[in-house]
Parts: C-alpha cells; sequence; structure tokens
C-alpha cells in the first residue's frame, strides 16, 4: 500500500479486516478507541519528548527513529479509522467541511 495507491476506504477495510480476525472490533467501544487514539498520540509525542526544536526534525535522519515516528503516525491514524467506521464518519467528508470552516475562520491574506 502507498498513499499514492490506496483509498482511504481501502485503509478502513484493511483495519476492519485485521481487527475482525482477531476479534477486537466486537469488544471495542468508542470510549476504548479514544483512549487508544490518546496514548498512541502520546507516544508520538514521546519520540520529540526530549529533543530541543531546532533538532525535531532531525528524528528523520535517525533510521531507528524514523521507522518508530512511521509506526506511531501509523497508530495514530489505526484508530482515527476505527473512530471514523465506529460512528460511520466520512474521513475524507469531514477534512473537507473541516477545511471551509478554517478558511472562513482564518482566511488566506492576498
Ligand atoms: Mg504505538
Amino acid at each position: 500500500m502507498t498513499d499514492q495507491t490506496t483509498t482511504i476506504a481501502e485503509i478502513k477495510k484493511h483495519i476492519q479486516d485485521f481487527s475482525d480476525a482477531r476479534g477486537w472490533r466486537k469488544d471495542q467501544n468508542a470510549k476504548d478507541l479514544v483512549m487508544a487514539l490518546s496514548v498512541e498520540a502520546a507516544e508520538l509525542a514521546e519520540i520529540f519528548m526530549w529533543l530541543h526544536s531546532d533538532h525535531a526534525d532531525s528524528v528523520k535522519a535517525n533510521a531507528e527513529e524514523y521507522r518508530h515516528l512511521k509506526e506511531e503516525l501509523a497508530d495514530v491514524f489505526w484508530y482515527i479509522c476505527r473512530l471514523c467506521e465506529h460512528f460511520d464518519v466520512d474521513l475524507a467528508k469531514a477534512v473537507e467541511d473541516k477545511t471551509a470552516i478554517n478558511a472562513r475562520k482564518y482566511p488566506a491574506e492576498g
């Protein structure tokens, strides 16, 4: 899978199939999913916790840190997809709608 060849719907299906094969979806509720998302976001933040702001971009130059960054980004996206499925949210439409709200709130200059 790559961003160029995979739709969000395909990723959601991939995650659903993986979760169903392990019996996870039937036992996880919205609270569990939000807690998991929060923990994964914290794991992402932990990568940068003691880095000076000037060195935050250096994560990409370290193969192990970069691998860890990609894993935590995937974990965060995983639970976003699970929550979208749980609440029947079309993520692309939600992003489009929120972008319109943000455009009104923060108009581009010039
Ligand atoms: Mg994680």
